[in-house]
This record gives C-alpha cells, structure tokens and sequence, in this order.
C-alpha cells in the first residue's frame, strides 16, 4: 500500500507507475514518480535538519 506520494508501509521504499497502477499511462507513471522524487528529497532535507540539530545539542557550549 502507498500513500499519495508513493510512500509504502516500509520506512525508505517507495512505490510509484504500474506496480502501484496497472492501468497509469506513461504520463500517469512519470507523475507520480515526479511527485514521489519530491517527496524523497523533503524526507531527505528533514533528515539533515534532524542530524544537524542532534549534533549542536550534542556539542558543548563554548565556556
Ligand atoms: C503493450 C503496451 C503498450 C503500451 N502503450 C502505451 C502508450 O501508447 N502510451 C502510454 O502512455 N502508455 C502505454 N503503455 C503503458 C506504459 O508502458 C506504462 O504506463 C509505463 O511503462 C509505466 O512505467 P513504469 O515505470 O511504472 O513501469 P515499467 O516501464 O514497466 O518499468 C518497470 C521497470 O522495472 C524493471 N523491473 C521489474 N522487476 C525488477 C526487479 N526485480 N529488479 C529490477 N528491475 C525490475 C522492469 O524491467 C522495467 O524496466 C503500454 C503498455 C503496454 C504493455
């Protein structure tokens, strides 16, 4: 199962075109891989701004 953006119930795999819709055209298919390449980079992004925030409270306070 997949979400509107292609995220599946497995956490990184993601699912988009005729494996999800065996009726989407090319132009259908290639939307939704569009959509699901949007949706990996934000996850991506918020991934690095979770890392970053981790490692400053992590690091000691200049005395
Ligand atoms: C006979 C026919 C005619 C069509 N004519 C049209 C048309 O005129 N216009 C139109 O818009 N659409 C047409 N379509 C539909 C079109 O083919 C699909 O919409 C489109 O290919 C979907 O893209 P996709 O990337 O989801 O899947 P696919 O193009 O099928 O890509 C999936 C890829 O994954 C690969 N793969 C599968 N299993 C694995 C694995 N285990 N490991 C690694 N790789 C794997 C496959 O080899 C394939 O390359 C037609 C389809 C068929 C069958």
């Amino acid at each position: 199962m997949t979400d509107r953006t292609g995220r599946t119930s497995v956490p990184g795999v993601w699912a988009v075109g005729n494996v999800v819709d065996p009726r989407a055209q090319v132009i259908a298919a290639a939307g939704m891989g569009s959509t699901a390449a949007f949706a990996i980079n934000t996850d991506l992004l918020h991934e690095d701004v979770e890392d970053a925030i981790a490692r400053h409270r992590a690091t000691p306070a200049p005395a």
